[in-house]
């Protein structure tokens, strides 16, 4: 440590990453899905996992916020050790905002009642800041006009952006989707694509995707997944359009 250092104490972490998986394994029984896996995700990126099915995608992210308990390695969220035994998981969990492909809404609230739940009973926020803040979300994925709507009023993609309203709401540093728009109908997939699109200048945002163009034009990085392990990782313009691994051309070659 240099006198200046002592002088200024413990240098900040200048890293800046949000997530940081080291050696990452996972098995369920005898099957290992995830054998070994090592990504960054830095403040403020966007990255996007493809690969086919089964390859681990849902298992990395849901180890990612403890929803899977991993098997061995270390996690890292916004330089908390959240593999760490003692660490305090609900904390942790609070300052990530999940989105999976089903939508999850509370059938019996409105897309008011909806984003505020969460925020009165984990957060304690009262009931004008919770409406406040949910307000301010729902017209970020542009449903403003559609607070008092029950889950069953709307459209797939409407539910989808409700449910990353919900999640926005929690004030999350980081975002992790799930495939957010494979369960929707092809002329609802855009909406939602394109609320997602301008959340990437505001939010870190960990994304499984099969939507290539998506991955093309919003991604900083795209992480190529296959069999539990990462294939390949690098700039969408160089993993989606000049992919370097036979089996990355041939996964492309199926969903392109
Ligand atoms: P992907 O999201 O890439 O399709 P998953 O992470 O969902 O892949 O699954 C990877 C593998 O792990 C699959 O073989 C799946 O059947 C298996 N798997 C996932 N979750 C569980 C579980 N809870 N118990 C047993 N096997 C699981
Ligand atoms: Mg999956």
């Amino acid at each position: 440590m240099t006198g200046l250092e002592k002088f200024m104490g413990t240098p900040p972490d200048t890293t800046g990453a949000a997530i940081e998986v080291t050696g990452l394994h996972k098995s369920f029984g005898d099957l290992e899905v995830l054998k070994g896996i090592d990504i960054t995700v830095r403040r403020g990126e966007v990255v996007c996992v493809i690969g086919p099915s089964g390859s681990g995608k849902s298992t990395l992210l849901r180890c990612v916020n403890l929803l899977e308990e991993p098997t061995s390695g270390v996690v890292r969220v916004a330089g908390v050790e959240v593999t760490d035994p003692d660490v305090d998981i609900d904390g942790v969990r609070r300052r990530i905002g999940m989105v999976f492909q089903a939508f999850n809404l509370f059938p019996h609230l409105t897309a008011l009642g909806n984003l505020t739940i969460a925020q009165r009973r984990v957060l304690g926020r009262g009931k004008a800041e919770a409406e406040e803040v949910a307000r301010r979300n729902l017209r970020r994925v542009g449903l403003t006009e559609k607070e008092h709507v029950y889950p069953a009023q709307l459209s797939g993609g409407q539910q989808q952006r409700v449910a990353i309203a919900r999640a926005l709401s929690m004030g999350p540093e980081l975002m992790l989707f799930d495939e957010p728009t494979s369960a929707l109908d092809p002329e609802l997939v855009g909406d939602v694509l394109a609320v997602m699109r301008r959340l990437a200048d505001e939010v870190t945002m960990l994304v499984v995707t099969h939507e290539m163009s998506f991955a093309r034009e919003v991604a900083d990085r795209v992480i190529f997944m296959d069999a539990g392990a990462v294939v390949e990782e690098g700039p969408p313009e160089q993993v989606v359009g000049e992919p370097r691994h036979a089996r990355t051309r041939s996964f492309l070659a199926r969903v392109l």
